[in-house]
């Protein structure tokens, strides 16, 4: 069993946030789209040609962070695909590689090729199964845990908690023959217990949405992207990103470092 990241601790304490994008499902919104998660492909098909056209080159977290510890990353933006829908596979995968970018897939190993059920309006989407999971490694892509089942992690107590964040890594690490080196906070719902949590179970980084003061290695801001990001748009969240350089918080005394464990 291989290990898909080794940083050195705290390479990214201190250091402006890199500029992240969220994404979640990839298709047509004609079943409607209450929760805002969907973009169609001829939406993702311009967002990254406006990337090309600006230099810019999407990649995976991995890619970025392993880049980024090296001095190389000023032309990368970390591209993220939350829940593992089975449209990655079939919508964004081909997008992306039509375009030279790779990105990362945050999937649910407790929901294998079910559904979004835990978003009670719907509409249902199809998540990934194993092999699907296994196609979108394959294709160049990152796979990393969304958790067991998408729960909010700052609800479940200590067992619960250890069972979304190990159960997920150990299931995930046996789909792909690969540990996963990320985690993604369901919700991007964080508080100082989950992000040390997730950083115990011993992943490498982890996502979060808006973590504000808590912005840390284990709790990445990301600006989320919709189907409305026009080009003016995304120039307008990129400006955004600029001025606001949230830096990413030390890590606590005593805590394990990151990288270095399989
Ligand atoms: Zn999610």
């Amino acid at each position: 069993m291989t290990a898909d990241l080794l940083l050195p601790a705290g390479v990214h304490t201190g250091r402006p946030a890199p500029w992240t994008l969220m994404y979640h499902s990839v298709g047509d919104r004609r079943a409607g789209d209450p929760y805002l998660v969907t973009v169609t492909p001829d939406r993702l098909a311009r967002q990254l040609r406006w990337l090309r056209r600006h230099g810019l080159t999407g990649v995976s977290m991995r890619e970025l962070l392993t880049a980024r510890a090296r001095g190389r990353a000023a032309r990368l933006v970390g591209l993220t695909f939350d829940d593992g829908y089975a449209d990655f596979l079939t919508e964004a995968v081909p997008l992306l590689r039509e375009y030279g970018h790779t990105a990362t897939v945050f999937a649910l190993p407790g929901r294998l090729g079910g559904s979004n059920v835990w978003d009670p309006e719907g509409p249902r989407k199809q998540l990934l199964t194993a092999d699907g999971i296994r196609r979108a490694r394959s294709a160049g892509m990152e796979i990393g845990s969304h958790g067991l089942l998408h729960r909010d992690l700052t609800t479940l107590d200590d067992h619960e908690l250890d069972a979304e964040l190990q159960e997920s890594r150990r299931l995930l690490a046996e789909i792909t023959g690969s540990v996963p080196a990320g985690f993604c906070h369901p919700y991007g719902a964080v508080d100082p217990r989950t992000v040390a949590a997730v950083r115990r179970a011993g992943y490498d980084y982890a996502c979060a949405v808006d973590p504000g003061p808590l912005a840390c290695g284990h709790a990445l801001p990301r600006a989320y992207v919709g189907q409305a990001d026009n080009s003016p748009r995304l120039h307008a969240k990129r400006l955004l990103h600029r001025v606001r350089r949230p830096r990413l918080a030390p890590l606590p005394a005593g805590s394990v470092p990151a990288g270095g464990t399989a």
